[in-house]
């Protein structure tokens, strides 16, 4: 099947699930991963904010505006890219998911993944990195290469820091704009 209809049907499965209930009935609507199906490098995100659950889109907000500036300092189209987040429903208030809200969303992240078939996963920030790796931080994991294995398929893992963690701190920022030259470089 095409992956545009895989996608679908994911969708159409979350739906039907009723994955996350307590987070879809505060939502205006699930927020699926978007870009290129045939992108080498898939984003993830921990959880949509306001305003993707008004878009329907992940990262168009100020945390997009800055993953958007760091593709744009690498040459990178944003529409080059694709981009997901692990739990597909605004949490209220832009809490942290929980770690329920996490596992229930696992399985279906693990599907898209299947379905778009990256080279390489970018995680960004610690929520998303906890997923792949579990004895580090993401102080000691940023900007370095991991191979990783999910649901039998085996992946580069790049952790980056989420873009958010960027704004007030000058130091995370210069971290999340030195780390993605650094891993494409790696990966050449
Ligand atoms: N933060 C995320 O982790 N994901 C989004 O989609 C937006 C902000």
């Amino acid at each position: 099947m095409e992956k545009q209809h895989q996608l679908d049907a994911l969708k159409a499965d979350i739906l039907a699930n009723n994955v996350t209930p307590d987070l879809a009935a505060q939502a205006t609507q699930l927020v699926m991963g978007h870009g290129n199906l045939n992108s080498e490098l898939f984003f993830i995100g921990e959880a949509p904010g306001k305003d993707e659950d008004l878009t329907g889109k992940p990262f168009q907000g100020r945390a997009g505006q800055l993953l958007n500036e760091l593709l744009e300092s690498v040459d990178i189209e944003r529409d080059d890219v694709y981009v997901t987040n692990i739990v597909k429903y605004r949490p209220p208030k832009n809490r942290d998911p929980s770690r329920a809200e996490k596992d229930e969303s696992w399985p279906y992240l693990e599907r898209e993944l299947s379905i778009i078939q990256p080279k390489v996963i970018l995680t960004l920030g610690r929520h998303s990195m906890g997923h792949f790796l579990s004895d580090v931080t993401i102080g000691e994991a940023h900007g370095s290469l991991y191979d990783i294995s999910v649901g039998g398929e085996q992946y580069t893992l790049a952790p980056l820091y989420h873009p958010s963690s960027t704004v007030y701190n000058k130091q995370t920022r210069q971290h999340f704009f030195d780390d993605l030259p650094k891993v494409l470089d790696q990966l050449k």
